[in-house]
């Protein structure tokens, strides 16, 4: 049994008839959260207002997607009181039809996302389901929002913790890290969605903030108690598809083993560290397989043609929208030549012995923001930490490609 990497979700023991015969499963960094996200649940108003009213709940505020924290490896949550002045005694307190019905252009609200309800601590319960309820606020100035949010910004920074910005948050631990990538794409989503793609128009977020809505009306500048005033047509309204859904972009990364299994494939940008190889990656194209884009991708980007592929596992990655899709892939015999003439992408790739891949794991691991590890060795390779799912597949590779559980 190895000692698992730090940082990384723990899988319970499992000894299924699937991982007996294709290997056990591999979590990686930003997956892993310890909550239920009951999202059936989201649109149950009264099921959020209870798990709102619950006088422990947990809040995660974010300010430009920056989280709150004790430090760089802990998160701060705050209580409900904390964040009442700028979300009000009852942000669920409308259905999702009312909020359609009484939305106003002119009036900014801040996001609140319900994550889920951590079941380990039954403080809450709701008809069958219970748990600790946790929810994230954007405190992001915005808008009319802008004192309040500033307000609330400066009364926690009184508490001794503060807004973390910068940097990728690899140092939380594992369920921090998912409860941080839920929040933080959430946010990002609706940030960047205020308006319709479908006719230009504001949105509304709804559903705890996984939803967003192009309303048919609006209550800016109608005095009150006056009628909604209907907004100009969209075409997202014709039947049940005036809505909006987070957007999730698959992208593949690959470990490519040559075709006798000696070597491996890395590849290196020109903006990355000295002597930094990496796994190769790229964008999924619509109406194209994971296999297919995995082929694809190492064609263009260094020559190499691949046969076979595996999909090893896969990992959220929150920068801002991305699954990362990890595969192995083996090169055909006549397959290995590189040729970097196509794709600009990548400075330079290599293959790589298993010895000096062995090597860069061992001594030479590093974020793209971190200094380059006082062991890497004079003219060794340095390789992305094992919080990147591009660490896991190669080290799937070179340990006989097995997953790569913590208690293998
Ligand atoms: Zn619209």
């Amino acid at each position: 049994m190895t000692a698992a990497p730090p940082n990384l979700p723990v899988l319970p023991d499992d000894d299924s008839m699937l991982s007996r015969k294709f290997g056990r499963e591999v979590a990686n960094y930003f997956s892993g959260s310890p909550l239920n996200r009951v999202s059936f649940l989201r649109s149950d108003h009264d099921f959020l207002n209870k798990a709102f009213a619950y006088p422990s709940a947990s809040f995660l505020l974010m300010n430009g997607l920056a989280p709150l924290g004790k430090d760089r490896s802990t998160l701060a949550y705050v209580g409900r009181d904390d964040v009442l002045p700028l979300i009000g005694p009852e942000p669920f307190k409308q259905t999702e039809a009312e909020q359609v019905r009484n939305f106003n252009s002119a009036i900014d609200k801040p996001v609140v996302l319900f994550l889920g309800l951590d079941e380990k601590n039954k403080g809450f319960t709701f008809k069958e389901f219970g748990g600790h309820p946790y929810f994230a606020v954007d405190v992001t100035p915005r808008g009319t929002y802008t004192e309040k949010a500033v307000g609330i910004a400066e009364a926690v920074q009184k508490k001794g913790v503060d807004f973390i910005a910068g940097g990728r948050h690899m140092n939380l631990s594992a369920p921090e890290a998912a409860i941080y990538a839920q929040a933080r794409a959430l946010f990002d989503w609706n940030a960047r969605n205020p308006f319709c793609g479908g006719c230009g128009q504001r949105t509304m977020s709804v559903n705890a903030g996984t939803k967003r809505v192009c309303p048919p009306t609006d209550l800016a500048g109608v005095p009150e108690g006056g009628e909604p005033q209907a907004r100009g047509a969209c075409p997202t309204r014709a039947g049940i598809s005036n809505l909006s859904f987070p957007r999730t972009d698959p992208t593949v990364i690959m470990a490519v083993v040559s075709a006798d299994g000696t070597k491996i494939l890395l590849g290196r940008q020109s903006r990355w560290p000295p002597s930094m190889f990496s796994t190769l990656a790229g964008f999924l194209e619509p109406g194209e397989s994971i296999e297919e884009a995995v082929r694809r991708e190492v064609w263009e980007e260094s020559g190499v043609k691949v046969g076979r592929v595996v999909i090893h596992s896969s990992q959220p990655w929150p920068y801002p929208a991305n699954l990362m899709i990890g595969a192995v892939g083996q090169a055909t015999p006549d397959g290995e030549t590189i040729d970097l003439g196509n794709d600009p992408e990548l400075e330079k790739a290599k293959w790589f012995t298993f010895d000096e891949v062995r090597e860069g794991l061992q001594n030479g691991t590093a974020g793209l923001d971190e200094p380059a590890p006082s062991t890497l060795k004079e003219g060794g390779i340095r390789l992305p930490p094992h919080t990147a799912i591009a660490n896991r597949l190669i080290d799937a590779v070179i340990n006989g490609f097995l997953s790569l559980s913590p208690k293998i």
